[in-house]
C-alpha cells in the first residue's frame, strides 16, 4: 500500500495539527478542530463502553447536522462501519434499512425518531442516541451524555480493506442497495480529490510527511448535499478535511440561503447536482452577492449541461467551473474536469483518476473501437467490496475488479471521458438511442429555460417516444412548438421532443438532488390519451 495514511482513523488524526482552526459551522454554530475531537474522542469512548466493537455497524439517521460528521469520525477511526441512513426514507425503508445493516446503534434526530416509532417491528437490542432532540424521549440516550461521558478514543488496528461504511445508492434507477466502502477505498478517493484540483500540497504532505513551503489555502466548503452519500461525505467533507479546511453546513438547500451563505462565510468552494449551481446563478440575489471568495463551483452526480459550464465561467469571475463523475460503489470519483480543460471540453466528465483503468464494452463485455460508445467499466482500488446481503447483485455488478457503471460513455483518444446516457434512461425510439442528456443539453440552450428532464414515453409505433418536462423561469413564456423549433436547430429530427409539459413547479428530486426521471414518466405518461 503506497501511501503513509492507510487508514480513515490516520486523516482524522492528522487534522489534529490544525487545533485551533474552524472546522464545522452550521447557522450560529461554530467547531474548531479541538473542539470537534474532543468531541469525537467522547463519542468513540462512549461507543466503547456501550459494547460496541470494531466491525460493528453504527448507523446515523439525520439531517446535515455537524453531529453527523462527529459520529462519523469516532466510528471509523475506531474500526467501526457507518451505516448513512437516507434521511428522506420512510418508516418502511428505515426499518429495510436497519434489518439489512443490522446495526449496533442508530443515531437519530427528533423527525427520524418519530419515524422510528412508526416502524411495526423495531430491530430488538438497538441502542438509540438522540440528537438534538427537544425534550427526553424514554429509551434514547441523549447525545449530551454521550459527550459528557468525555474520555479518550480506543487505539484501533484496522484493516485497510475493512469496510469504513455502507452507504446506499441514490436509488435513482431501482431501489436502494447497500454498498460496502472500504478504509482502502475511501482514501484512495481522498487522493483523488486532492490530486483533482482540492489540495495538491495537502496530498504529497499526507503521502509524503513532508510539509510544503508554504500554507496551503485553507479551503471553506458549503455542503449541498446530504452526508450520507459519498458526493458531500467522501468529495466535499474527506477533501475538506484532509486540507485543514472549514465546512459549512445548511439544514436543507436552498439557493438564495447559499447565497447568504456564501457572502458570510467568504465559501471557496461551493458543489452539489448540476441543477444547484444553476439556480444560483439564475437566482434573483445572484447579481447583488458578494461571491468572490469562490474558487470553484463545481456540479457532478448528475450530467452537466454544457451551457451551465460556459455560464459559470462567464458569471462567476475568479470560480473554476468543475466536475466529477462518481459512484457511491466507487466511494466518490471516477472522473474530474476543472478550469480550462473542462471549458475546453464541457461535454466531458474529465479523465478517469490515477487510480482507475477505464474502457467501454458492448453488451457481451468486449471493448468497443477506441472513441466507440459502450458502458464504461472501471477497475481501481476505490471500487466497492460489493453489496450487502446481495451477492448476485455483486456479481453482475463487478466481474473481475471491473465496476460495470451502467453508464453509456466514449473515451476519446486523449483519454476524457464522455458521458452519454445511463443505461436505463435511454430512449428506443424505432431502433434509435436517444440521449437523454443530450436532447436536455439542447433544451438548456434556450434562455427561457429553468429546468428540465428527458424521458421515454411508451409508443405504439416506436416503442418509445422523446417526452420532456420543462420549467421555465418566471416571466418567461414558450410553447411546445417554439420549444420544438429551437431544438430543431440543434439535434436531428428523431431526437426533438414528441411529449413536451410545462410544469408549474420545480421537478421533484430525490435526496441526492436528482430528477426523479422514472417517477416523472410514470406520473405524466399516465395522463396521455391512449388513443
Ligand atoms: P441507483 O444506483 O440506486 O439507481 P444512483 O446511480 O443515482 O442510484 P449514485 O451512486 O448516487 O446512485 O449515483 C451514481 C450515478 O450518477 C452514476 O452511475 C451516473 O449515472 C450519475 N452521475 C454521477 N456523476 C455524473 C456526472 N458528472 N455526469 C453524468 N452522470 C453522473
Ligand atoms: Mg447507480
Amino acid at each position: 500500500y503506497a501511501h503513509a495514511l492507510p487508514d480513515v482513523r490516520a486523516l482524522w488524526q492528522s487534522t489534529r495539527q490544525f487545533a485551533e482552526r474552524p472546522y464545522l459551522v452550521y447557522e450560529g454554530e461554530r467547531l474548531t478542530y479541538a473542539e470537534a475531537h474532543a468531541r469525537v474522542d467522547a463519542i468513540a469512548a462512549w461507543l466503547a463502553a456501550a459494547g460496541v466493537q470494531p466491525g460493528d455497524r453504527v448507523a446515523i439517521a439525520m439531517r446535515n447536522y455537524p453531529e453527523w460528521l462527529l459520529i462519523y469520525w469516532a466510528c471509523v477511526s475506531t474500526g467501526i462501519a457507518v451505516v448513512g441512513m437516507n434521511a428522506w426514507w420512510t418508516p418502511e425503508e428505515m426499518a429495510y434499512g436497519l434489518a439489512d445493516a443490522a446495526p449496533k446503534a442508530l443515531f437519530l434526530d427528533a423527525e427520524r425518531l418519530a419515524r422510528f416509532r412508526g416502524i411495526a417491528a423495531p430491530p430488538a437490542g438497538l441502542q438509540l442516541v438522540g440528537v438534538r432532540l427537544a425534550e427526553p424521549a424514554p429509551g434514547v440516550t441523549p447525545f449530551a451524555e454521550v459527550i459528557a461521558h468525555g474520555g479518550a478514543m480506543p487505539e484501533v488496528a484496522i484493516d485497510p480493506d475493512a469496510d469504513a461504511c455502507i452507504f446506499y445508492t441514490s436509488g435513482t434507477t431501482g431501489f436502494p442497495k447497500g454498498a460496502q466502502l472500504t478504509h482502502r477505498g475511501c482514501i484512495t478517493n481522498l487522493f483523488n480529490m486532492l490530486y483533482a484540483g482540492a489540495s495538491t500540497a495537502r496530498a504529497v504532505q499526507l503521502a509524503t510527511g513532508v510539509a510544503p513551503p508554504a500554507t496551503p489555502p485553507v479551503p471553506v466548503t458549503l455542503l449541498t448535499t446530504p452526508l450520507f452519500h459519498v458526493t458531500a461525505n467522501n468529495c466535499g467533507a474527506y477533501a475538506t478535511t484532509a486540507a485543514g479546511g472549514t465546512i459549512v453546513l445548511m439544514y436543507r438547500w436552498d439557493a438564495g440561503e447559499a447565497l447568504r451563505i456564501i457572502e458570510q462565510e467568504r465559501v471557496t468552494s461551493v458543489g452539489g447536482v448540476p441543477v444547484m449551481a444553476r439556480e444560483l446563478i439564475n437566482h434573483p440575489d445572484f447579481a447583488t452577492t458578494d461571491v468572490s471568495s469562490l474558487t470553484a463551483m463545481s456540479g457532478g452526480g448528475a450530467q452537466v449541461p454544457p451551457d451551465l459550464v460556459h455560464k459559470i465561467e462567464d458569471r462567476v469571475a475568479g470560480a473554476r467551473p468543475s466536475t466529477g463523475y462518481g459512484m457511491t460503489e466507487t466511494c466518490g470519483i471516477i472522473t474530474s474536469c476543472s478550469g480550462d480543460f473542462f471549458v475546453d471540453k464541457p461535454d466531458s466528465a474529465g479523465p478517469a483518476m490515477p487510480a482507475y483503468e477505464a474502457k467501454c464494452v458492448d453488451d457481451d463485455g468486449n471493448m468497443v473501437p477506441p472513441g466507440a460508445v459502450g458502458e464504461l467499466w472501471v477497475r481501481g482500488a476505490a471500487v466497492i467490496k460489493g453489496y450487502i446481503n446481495r451477492p448476485e447483485a455483486t456479481a453482475a455488478a463487478i466481474t473481475d475488479g471491473w465496476l460495470h457503471t451502467g453508464d453509456i460513455a466514449r473515451i476519446d483518444e486523449h483519454g476524457f471521458i464522455y458521458i452519454v446516457d445511463r443505461k436505463k434512461d435511454m430512449v428506443l425510439r424505432g431502433g434509435e438511442n436517444v440521449y437523454c442528456a443530450e436532447v436536455e443539453a439542447a433544451i438548456y440552450r434556450h434562455p427561457a429555460v429553468a429546468e428540465c428532464c428527458v424521458f421515454g414515453v411508451a409508443d405504439e409505433r416506436l416503442g418509445e417516444e422523446v417526452g420532456v418536462a420543462v420549467v421555465l423561469k418566471p416571466g418567461e413564456a414558450l410553447d411546445a412548438e417554439g420549444l420544438r423549433q429551437h431544438c430543431a436547430a440543434l439535434i436531428a429530427n428523431y431526437k426533438l421532443p414528441r411529449h413536451i409539459w410545462f410544469m408549474a413547479d420545480p421537478l421533484p428530486r430525490n435526496a441526492s438532488g436528482k430528477f426523479l426521471r422514472r417517477e416523472l414518466r410514470e406520473q405524466l405518461s399516465a395522463a396521455l390519451p391512449t388513443a
